[in-house]
């Protein structure tokens, strides 16, 4: 049987998922300004100004999902 341990508690920063999801958002400010890193377009949601933030480990529990 593989019981939680008591004295861990489920990560609040993640919720037990061990990853930070990423979000996407969407910069008014864009505007056409392309940074250096992205000087070619390959898909539409490059070109829109979306900036989107990859799922991370979660800094909280470090991937464990637990503290
Ligand atoms: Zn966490």
């Amino acid at each position: 049987m593989s019981t939680p341990q008591n004295d861990q508690t489920v990560c609040p920063t993640c919720m037990g998922k061990k990853v930070i999801s990423g979000v996407c958002e969407t910069s008014s400010e864009w505007d056409g300004i392309k940074t250096p890193d992205q000087e070619e377009c390959t898909s539409d949601s490059d070109c829109s100004g979306q900036v989107c933030t990859p799922d991370t480990q979660c800094p909280t529990c470090k991937g464990t999902g637990y503290v």
